[in-house]
């Protein structure tokens, strides 16, 4: 059944494949590492920070969002740079596939 939960994809691409530029801290489980898209840095995410919008160690952030976060704005799209947007990605796709393995072992 095409769409259906019961469609296991068993040759489901590891996360590692489609986000070789995102690792997940091994100690904090809401932070990440994101590179650059030259590769030659490497970004702290912290997805859980300011109502979860995110906080990311670079340049654009730091200029563009952080200080409008910092006087209590809500989280948005326009506040979120492509590292926290890349983490984010990654994290949902995680708990996606965790949320499948949960319901099917529930039948
Ligand atoms: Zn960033």
């Amino acid at each position: 059944m095409p769409g259906g939960l019961n469609e296991q994809p068993l040759e489901c691409p590891s996360l590692e494949t489609i986000y070789p530029d995102v690792k997940q801290d091994q100690d904090e489980p809401f932070s990440f590492w994101v590179k650059s898209s030259d590769g030659r840095n490497e970004y702290k995410v912290q997805l859980h920070l300011y109502n979860f919008n995110g906080w990311c160690g670079c340049q654009n952030y730091e200029f563009a969002c952080w200080p409008e976060l910092s006087r209590g704005a809500k989280p948005e799209a326009k506040l979120k740079c492509k590292h926290i947007k890349r983490a984010r990605d990654y994290y949902l796709d995680k708990i996606l596939r965790e949320a499948q393995t949960q319901l099917q072992r529930q039948k």
